[in-house]
């Protein structure tokens, strides 16, 4: 049981990240009714069919007035007007958050909730894969998976204890961060490798085509799998975190330079400290990160 207060959950948006969260609800709490709102009743169908959800509307109105806990997974473009059309038909005791990938532009939008803005609590779970839509939802996407919670001095403590349960409940470690603390790290961790990747695969490829994918080795896949990604995700995401990605674009744009200028000189000493340095701190990371994950699965046994 998530928590005896939430029955009735609506999913605006039942793709990859709204579908998959949906799963892991319903695995937690068999007795919720999700219902899940979208544009293409296809869609909507399918993941009906796929036991993702109990019921489909694809009037926002409808799906939404009577539900306890509204969680907003559609792409951050479309938010706003959702947040719009939301605030007049909700319960005053709902609780709503949202997934969106950068959160100073969603919780600009959620002021349109008036009143009920304290009621939202924002997130981003640190979880997903270059593959969208419900077919791809996964119940254990969010295990062992950090989500930020990115709480603002009106957010209701209810309701953001609420969310932080909720997440913990599907498996993830909650972290509270700072709303612009978290758009200019996730510009550097997040963003700025999506746009690397498929400006890498775009300047390869623009005058030969397919050519290049036909010498390549282990690592320009890794390099360039998340070029995979949904292109109106990341058209939308790099709209609504533009000014800090645009700094962690300067900031690489240096270090490219700093590069360029070692290989200028051919300074061998310089090429080895930045490789040196940049791999201890990376071996560092992944030995933390095994670490955590050991630890993290350890507490999740220990509770079911
Ligand atoms: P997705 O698989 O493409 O699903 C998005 C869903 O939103 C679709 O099912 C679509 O259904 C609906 N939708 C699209 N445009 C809409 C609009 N204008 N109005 C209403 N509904 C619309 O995308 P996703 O990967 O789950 O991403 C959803 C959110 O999660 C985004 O905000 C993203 O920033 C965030 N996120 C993604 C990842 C990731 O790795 N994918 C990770 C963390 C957070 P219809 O076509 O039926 O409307």
């Amino acid at each position: 049981m998530i928590d005896n207060k939430i029955n009735r959950v609506a999913i605006v948006g039942v793709g990859l990240i709204g579908g998959s969260l949906a799963k892991a609800l319903r695995q937690a709490n068999r007795s919720i009714t999700i219902t899940g709102y979208g544009r293409n009743t296809d869609n909507l169908k399918l993941a009906m069919k796929l036991g993702v959800i109990d019921l489909y509307e694809t009037r926002l109105e409808a799906a939404v007035h009577d539900a306890d806990l509204v969680v907003l997974a559609v792409p951050l473009q479309a938010m706003p007007e959702v947040f719009k059309r939301m605030g007049t038909c909700l319960r005053p005791d709902v609780i709503i958050t949202d997934v969106g990938s950068a959160k100073g532009f969603v919780v600009e939008a959620a002021k349109a909730l008036g009143s009920l803005f304290s009621r939202f609590v924002p997130a981003h779970p640190i979880a997903g894969t270059e593959q969208s839509g419900v077919t791809h939802a996964a119940t254990d996407l969010f295990e062992r998976h950090i989500t930020i919670l990115t709480p603002v001095p009106e957010t209701d403590r209810e309701a953001l204890g609420y969310v932080d349960r909720m997440w913990q409940r599907v498996g993830s470690q909650t972290v509270i961060m700072d709303v612009s603390r978290h758009d200019r790290v996730l510009a550097g961790t997040s963003h700025l490798p999506h746009l690397l990747a498929f400006a890498l695969v775009d300047m390869l490829t623009r005058n030969e085509q397919d050519e290049p994918f036909r010498y390549a080795a282990g690592g320009f896949r890794d390099f360039t799998r998340i070029a995979s990604s949904d292109p109106v995700m990341w058209r939308d995401i790099c709209l609504a975190n533009n000014h800090a990605i645009r700094d962690a674009i300067g900031q690489y744009i240096d270090t490219l330079q700093r590069l360029d200028g070692y290989l200028e000189a051919s300074d061998q000493a310089g090429l080895m400290k930045l490789f040196t340095e940049a791999k201890q701190r990376r071996d560092h990371y992944l030995a933390e990160r095994t670490a955590m994950a050991g630890n993290h699965k350890r507490t999740q046994d220990e509770t079911d």
